[in-house]
């Protein structure tokens, strides 16, 4: 294939972005003549080599089209929010909750980068299943911020969204996938509706006795999480 956005290294060599990206991922060394990159991938400054791509649109001018629309077309395939959405494997998330993730290994900073380059910063989070290698319930989370550290590693702060069903499982280039569908709850009216409202009366009173309790397992959450939220008045 074309170079796409080519990069060049201080040690001379070119690559993909994208490419050389994923090759630092795993570790901070050029590809090709191993020279240590650690201060370049610090930089975190990719930028194009203009005369190269001067040169490949000149020259290969076809060429360089074809690869550009391959790119996008694997951009509006990585954008789907609904198949083959990337699966972060680690924790349960909540709707409405703040999930920071520490992320260092290499197919999670891959997933990570890709969020953001196409700009749905969202990604399903499930929790390990034994022998299914993912739960089928999950929870969208969306990226709030991103710190990358000098070594590659991120701090990622997110939020949770939609809760999700998983339909099918799948994988793409080392994480996981899946084809979700959102999860809707019934509404309720009437008595079902009273009984919903006395439920979520008592539960609140619950959690709010647990924050004010003041041990170890409530600070920390307080301390992960913030305070309790407010009650809402549209409890559906
Ligand atoms: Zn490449
Ligand atoms: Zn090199």
């Amino acid at each position: 294939r074309m170079f796409f956005e080519p990069v060049t290294t201080p040690c001379g060599h070119t690559f993909c972005k994208e490419c050389l990206e994923r090759c630092l991922d795993h570790r901070p060394n050029c590809p090709l003549c191993k020279q240590s990159l650690r201060e370049y991938l610090k930089a975190g400054n990719y930028s194009p080599t203009v005369l190269l791509q001067d040169i490949m649109l000149a020259t290969f001018p076809a060429q360089v089209a074809e690869r550009r629309e391959l790119h996008q077309a694997e951009m509006a395939e990585l954008s789907n929010l609904t198949s083959n959405i990337p699966i972060f494997v680690c924790t349960m998330s909540f709707p409405g909750i703040a999930c920071p993730l520490h992320v260092f290994e290499p197919r999670y900073r891959l997933m990570i980068r890709r969020c953001q380059e196409t700009g749905t910063r969202r990604f399903g989070m499930c929790i390990y299943e034994n022998g299914k290698s993912f739960a089928d319930y999950g929870c969208m989370l969306e990226i709030r911020q991103i710190e990358v550290l000098a070594d590659g590693r991120s701090l990622v702060d997110t939020i949770g969204r939609r809760r999700f069903r998983v339909l099918r499982r799948g994988h793409r280039d080392g994480y996981n996938t899946a084809d979700i569908e959102y999860l809707e709850d019934k509404k309720v009216a009437g008595e079902e509706l009273q009984e919903l409202r006395c439920l979520h009366e008592s539960t609140y009173r619950l959690a709010q006795r647990f924050c004010e309790h003041g041990d170890l397992a409530s600070r920390h959450i307080l301390m992960q999480h913030g305070p309790l939220p407010e009650k809402e008045e549209d409890i559906q």
